[in-house]
């Protein structure tokens, strides 16, 4: 769940806007001064700040340059004088967005919202994960199409990838040769069955330590190949 600091000395708006930041699913945590929002803000781990620019004691314009002194995380900067808007603007303290007060709480979520989804994609953090089949010390990058064993990455042609990425894919499935072409070869049967054999012969010699005692893809006599797990 994303983590929000509000540092805001007046608590009603506080309370307005961690009501409204709340009902949309974020976790809150609000500062009332200066000196305890900066060290919540430099000690813990937050996914956005929102900042008042007038507090007592440490400034908005102080917390905002020290927490981008350590970090790239959003940060929407509210003030009740336009003017100091501007001045914030000028000054380039590194702030992600500025907001005059009065302001509707549903502005704020939905400015919070964008920033949030924005430093996601920058980050990477939304970006889908590989999809990865590890067995032992064998693993397929199926995304990338990769193929490691035992930390040592192996080279593949296209029909030897699609070959044990399948088989790999079935775990414990006998597969005749037959069923195999059609999977791989995507013809209906009439290509050389024998297609299926050399590829196998092909893969067991790049992820097999002894290629006479397999170790993943394993013959099943009279019948075809099975990927043992
Ligand atoms: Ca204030």
């Amino acid at each position: 769940m994303n983590r929000i600091l509000i540092v805001e000395d007046e608590e009603t708006i506080a309370d307005l806007e961690k009501d409204y930041l709340e009902l949309s699913g974020f976790e809150v945590e609000v500062a009332n001064d200066g000196e305890s929002g900066l060290l919540k803000a430099l000690g813990e781990d937050y996914n956005l700040f929102i900042l008042d620019l007038m507090l007592p004691g440490v400034d908005g314009f102080e917390i905002c340059r020290k927490i981008r002194d350590e970090k790239n995380t959003p940060i929407i900067m509210v003030s009740a004088k336009k003017d100091d808007i501007d001045k914030i603007r000028g000054l380039g303290l590194g702030a992600d967005d500025y907001m005059t007060k009065p302001f509707s709480p549903s502005e704020l979520v939905a400015r919070v919202k964008a920033h949030l989804a924005r430093y996601d994609r920058l980050t990477g953090s939304a970006v889908s994960k590989n999809k990865v089949i590890e067995i032992r010390g064998l693993k397929i990058d199926t995304t990338a199409r990769r193929v490691w064993i035992n930390g040592e990455e192996r080279t593949f042609t296209t029909k030897e990838f699609d070959l044990l990425t399948f088989l790999a894919s079935h775990p414990n499935h006998v597969y005749t040769k037959e069923e195999l072409f059609r999977e791989i070869w995507d013809m209906e049967s009439i290509g050389d069955i024998a297609t299926v054999t050399v590829h196998i012969k092909k893969i067991r010699e790049k992820v097999e330590l002894d290629t006479s005692n397999p170790q993943y893809i394993e013959t099943i006599w009279g019948v075809g190949y099975r990927f043992k797990v």
